[in-house]
Order: structure tokens, then C-alpha cells, then sequence
């Protein structure tokens, strides 16, 4: 293909894209399923690695997450809310293996983690005391959501230690809580939201905390921001912590030993997945120890010590499709 035309592709890609991203992250109303964004991001990243000089720094390649709503008061992070990179097969997540062993060897282990399917969040505790909370947004800045976030009953106003630390975690609605939302609705009239993860979204980005407080909402957290300033050396360290604050985990996590034991773990939760009472989306898979995390680094986007194994689309692909066509 010239460049030329591959440009025309690109440029569409990037427009269409972008509004996507606008409905799903700004209005919290995707107009198309997970899949089938994933799908053309990655026919977007073939043409932009196949031709490096139509990547723009606007693409959606190079963005995490949307614009920040307005009539939140603006939080700047004290330290990036990145993204993820993204395996969809066994040879993806191979691939990530093989980058990880050349750059640090073959002595390591990784953490997997379910990937929640909710809206990512950054806690700020002084002395002990939440303080702030506030949306990723664009990844730099996001909307402070702190009262909305204080009716989350499973985020705790004072942790155990008297110390100053940010953690981040993924806030959530169960798929009952969901269904039961819905149901008012649609007794009401009203529009109902289209999965459990917008529903969350939606309910903490807007401005009556009475409201995100009927929304009976939960959260798991799974990351301290600044975890080298706490004395662990792991991630999994740093997980037992936020269990030891009062935090609540995903107890599902488990440490693997090489990826052969990562494969395995995915493929236990394709089957099991139906049965947990909230959504995922995924397996997220982090290399454990804080050193070779440092080493490996980061690009602008996305950590290259951690990926998310992103399940295949199920059966809401077409009623998602299928709604739209009936409307
Ligand atoms: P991502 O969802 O692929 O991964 C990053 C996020 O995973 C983190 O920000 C964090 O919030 C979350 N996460 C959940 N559990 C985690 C754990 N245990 N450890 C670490 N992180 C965890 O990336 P993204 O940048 O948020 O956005 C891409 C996603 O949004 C894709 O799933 C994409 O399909 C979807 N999207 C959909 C549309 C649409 O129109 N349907 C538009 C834009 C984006």
C-alpha cells in the first residue's frame, strides 16, 4: 500500500476512533462494543507501525483515556494513571514474555490479577485520612470525585497507619446492582445504561454524591502509586500492604512462576468468569518485583513490566449491535 492511501485509512481510523472514545469515556455511552474499538485500534496500530510517520501524538495509540469533564474541580496525579498494553491470544502473551526475559532474564515471577471491568480511581490518604479521589482522566489530570467516592463503603475514611499514601484501584458495580438499576429504570422511563462498568462510570461522574450513593457501588484496589517509597520490593509486598490498611483486594491474584503457569491461570478464568458477581474484561499480568519493574520501565502509554490479557468478546457483542438496530 502507498502512503497515501494508508494515510486516508489512518485518518479515518483516528476520527472514528476518537469519537468513540468521547462517547465511552466522556459521556460514559459507548456507541460500539469493547471489541469492536479493540478491533480497529489494532487495524490502527498495523498501519502505524507499518508506517511510523502518520503517527500522530493525538492518536489514540498515544492517549490514555478521554478529555476531563468540566464540572469536576481538576486533580493533577502526583504521578502518571497509565493504560495497559494488550495480549488477545496465547501468542501475545508469549511475545510479552519473551521482551520481559530479554530484558531482565529468566529469573522472575509475575502476579496475575483479574481485570476489572470498572472505572479507574486514585486514592489520596494524609495521615491516615482520605483526602482526595479523583477519575484518570486523560492519565495526567482527572476529575476530583472525592464525595461521590466517600459513599463507597468499602473505601475506608481512615486506614490503619497514620501515613501519607496514594493508592489506585478500579471502583465497580456488581452485575445485581446493575441488573436491579436497570430494572428502575426501565420502570421509570428512563434510558438504562448499557453495561455494569458505564453504570459505575456514570454514577460517580456526576454531582450529587446522594446519588452515587444509591448506586451501591464497591471497588478493588490494586496498585500503590508510589510503591518504592513504602518499603516493599514487590507488587505482591505492596498488595499485602493495602490488605493490612484496610483496603479491599481481589483475593484472586496469584503469583506464577513463568508464563506457562500465567496460561494456565487465564484459561481457568475464561471458564470461570460467568460465575463471579462482577464484571472482567481480563487477566492483567505484572512482573512482581519493584527492580525489574524499574528496569523494564514504561513507554508513554502503557508500563512494559505489565499487560492485559483481553478475554474474547462474548455473546453482549451482538445485543450491543442488536439494540442499536432495534432502536
Ligand atoms: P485497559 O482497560 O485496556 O487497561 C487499563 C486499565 O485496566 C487501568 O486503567 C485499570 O483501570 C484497569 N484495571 C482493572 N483491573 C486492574 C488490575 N488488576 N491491575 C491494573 N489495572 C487494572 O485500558 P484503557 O486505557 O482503560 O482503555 C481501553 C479499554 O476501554 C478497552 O477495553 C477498550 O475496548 C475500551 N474502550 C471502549 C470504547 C468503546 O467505544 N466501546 C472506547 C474506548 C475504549
Amino acid at each position: 500500500m502507498d502512503v497515501k492511501t494508508a494515510e486516508k485509512h489512518v485518518k479515518d481510523l483516528q476520527n472514528i476512533l476518537n469519537q468513540y472514545s468521547y462517547d465511552y469515556y466522556v459521556l460514559d455511552k459507548p456507541s460500539v462494543t469493547d471489541a469492536e474499538y479493540d478491533k480497529l485500534l489494532r487495524e490502527l496500530i498495523e498501519y502505524e507501525e507499518q508506517f511510523p510517520e502518520l503517527r500522530s501524538p493525538d492518536s489514540p495509540t498515544q492517549r490514555v483515556g478521554g478529555a476531563i469533564l468540566e464540572m469536576f474541580k481538576k486533580v493533577e496525579h502526583r504521578s502518571p494513571m497509565l493504560s495497559l498494553g494488550n495480549a488477545f491470544n496465547e501468542e501475545g502473551l508469549r511475545d510479552f514474555d519473551r521482551k520481559v526475559r530479554q530484558a531482565v532474564g529468566d529469573s522472575f515471577s509475575y502476579v496475575c490479577e483479574l481485570k476489572i471491568d470498572g472505572l479507574a480511581v486514585t486514592l489520596l490518604y494524609e495521615d491516615g485520612l482520605l483526602r482526595q479521589g479523583a477519575t484518570r482522566g486523560d492519565g495526567t489530570i482527572g476529575e476530583d470525585i472525592t464525595e461521590n467516592l466517600k459513599t463507597i463503603k468499602s473505601i475506608p475514611l481512615k486506614i490503619t497507619d497514620p501515613i501519607t499514601i496514594e493508592v489506585r484501584g478500579e471502583a465497580l458495580m456488581s452485575k445485581k446492582s446493575f441488573e436491579a438499576l436497570n430494572q428502575a429504570k426501565a420502570e421509570r422511563g428512563e434510558e438504562p445504561f448499557a453495561n455494569p462498568r458505564n453504570a459505575a462510570a456514570g454514577s460517580l461522574r456526576q454531582l450529587d454524591p446522594k446519588l452515587a450513593a444509591k448506586r451501591n457501588l464497591d471497588i478493588f484496589l490494586y496498585a500503590i502509586a508510589d510503591l518504592g517509597e513504602t518499603g516493599v520490593t514487590s507488587h505482591s509486598e505492596g498488595l499485602d500492604l493495602l490488605d493490612h490498611l484496610g483496603f479491599k483486594t481481589n483475593k484472586e491474584r496469584k503469583k506464577c512462576a513463568n508464563i506457562e503457569e500465567v496460561i494456565a491461570y487465564v484459561e481457568g478464568w475464561v471458564e470461570k468468569r460467568p460465575n463471579l458477581a462482577y464484571d472482567i474484561d481480563g487477566i492483567v499480568i505484572k512482573v512482581d518485583s519493584l527492580e525489574q519493574q524499574q528496569e523494564l520501565g514504561t513507554t508513554a502509554k502503557s508500563p512494559r513490566w505489565s499487560i492485559a490479557y483481553k478475554f474474547p468478546a462474548e455473546e453482549v457483542v451482538t445485543t450491543l449491535r442488536d439494540i442499536e438496530l432495534s432502536v
